[in-house]
């Protein structure tokens, strides 16, 4: 795919309004809906405008999608365009049986659910609403006695980081077709002191890389790009120089070189027009500016898909073109999103040679 043409992946975060209050909240969400949302006729042309795009991923995120009334009628005209169509729905008592159900009719092709602990008493305590645990749970496997494929979300802290082996087997006993990881980003409601260091980041990677190998499920990350430079060093290791063949390395490749506003792009419940949810700077808004221009043209984009414009150890790492480190961590911790990324311990060759 030619990312400077079209993205892998359009998120849309179709409400902020959710009824939990997660620790580490990226949206900052809140029980009530925006009035600033997009309306139903705004959702139509922006999925009208993703089609044009070509053949990307579709994923209604929140808060909470579920808390907007019009939720099936824009999943059935995601549908309807051709778009694969996933939802992310939150562990709450709108998550019913019967809209699992609907979903599937609707043709969703996969739901996924966040679960951030093994046992109620961790997960329940990230997301601060007791009986969350055992509702995402309940999704989940409902989900798969329907044939409803279905994605097992973590988000990866300081809290959480030693009971990972003990999360996966929640994933494995959920049937889930996939493990995403997703990498404490410091924004929204995330806090400083569940952020990882970048030592941490590797003892993770490995862990990740090892239950890789034998899990039945795909594992993914999101916000951290460096797992791909983990997965080649690794198998370099263990392989020599041959190409990549195995399965458990597919994921990675598949989205090698994926980075915010590359391959990747995020509209927040107001229309305005993200690199990903974790950059929250806007290059254009969805009611007035064309999507698919914004992607395409606006020097925001441009420069996130330019390896070149990389600053720091990002800029001379021979690591670049697959993974170029999370823009959106750069820019959290240091306001620009150019910067290396400073959660990665590698030192490029280059560096390490002028050291
Ligand atoms: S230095 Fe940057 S580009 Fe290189 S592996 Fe680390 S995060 Fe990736």
């Amino acid at each position: 795919m030619d990312f400077n043409q079209s993205p892998l992946l359009v998120i849309w975060e179709a409400t902020q309004a959710c009824d939990l209050s997660c620790v580490h909240c990226r949206a900052s969400a809140m029980p009530g809906r925006n009035p600033d949302e997009l309306t139903t006729d705004e959702g139509f042309r922006l999925l009208d405008e993703i089609r044009s795009f070509g053949d990307p991923l579709m994923v209604f995120t929140g808060g909470d999608p579920l808390k907007r009334p019009d939720l099936f009628d824009l999943i059935r005209h995601s549908v309807g365009l051709g778009l694969r169509t996933n939802v992310t729905p939150s562990a709450t008592p709108l998550l019913t049986a019967s809209n699992i159900d609907k979903f599937k009719r609707c043709g969703v092709t996969r739901m996924a659910i966040s679960v951030d602990g093994p046992d109620a008493e961790t997960h329940d305590s990230f997301r601060g609403v007791p009986g969350t645990f055992d509702r995402a749970m309940f999704a989940l496997r409902h989900a798969r006695d329907i044939a409803l494929d279905t994605q097992f979300q973590t988000t990866v802290t300081r809290r959480n980081m030693n009971k990972l082996g003990q999360i996966a087997e929640r994933v494995y006993e959920s049937r889930s077709r996939m493990w995403s990881l997703f990498f404490l980003v410091v924004t929204g409601r995330a806090l400083a002191d569940d952020d990882l260091t970048a030592d941490e980041y590797e003892k993770v990677f490995e862990f990740m890389y090892e239950i890789s190998k034998i899990a039945p499920f795909d594992v993914k990350t999101t916000e951290a790009m460096h797992y791909r430079r983990y997965v080649a060093q690794r198998h370099r290791q263990e392989h020599g120089p041959a190409p990549e063949t195995a399965n458990t390395r597919g994921m990675v490749w598949r989205t090698a070189g994926v980075s915010d506003g590359k391959g990747f792009v995020f509209i927040s419940h107001t229309g305005e027009i993200f690199p990903s949810g974790f950059l929250p700077v806007s290059a254009g808004n969805v009611k007035t500016d064309s999507l698919v221009r914004v992607y395409r043209d606006s020097s925001l984009f441009r420069i996130l898909r330019d390896t070149t414009a990389r600053e720091g150890k990002c800029g001379v790492c021979e690591y670049q073109k697959i993974c170029g480190g999370s823009r959106a961590r750069a820019y959290a911790l240091s306001g620009n999103y150019l910067a290396e990324d400073p959660r990665c311990v590698y030192q490029p060759t280059l560096m390490a040679a002028h050291a």
